[in-house]
């Protein structure tokens, strides 16, 4: 099963999501909606809302957020 992390737009959830599937669009209507070919749909673990790569968020590693909070406080 192919995962990947994001952040969704819906329920704030941050971390991992299923591959549902890929999208294909007529590349004429993909050029004239300027979107690419193919989409990829993802669906949130936590609120099962299927999302397009343009969609989702992008994923914000907390621990590298704590880091910088630690430096600030040490300095
Ligand atoms: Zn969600």
């Amino acid at each position: 099963m192919l995962r990947r992390l994001a952040k969704c737009p819906s329920c704030r959830h941050n971390g991992e999501f299923e591959y549902t599937g890929a999208q294909h669009w007529p590349p004429e209507m993909a050029r004239k909606l300027k979107l690419p070919d193919t989409t990829y749909l993802w669906t949130c673990s936590d609120c099962g809302t299927t999302l397009s790569d343009q969609e989702l968020l992008p994923y914000q590693d907390e621990r590298r957020m704590e880091a910088a909070i630690e430096i600030t406080v040490q300095s």
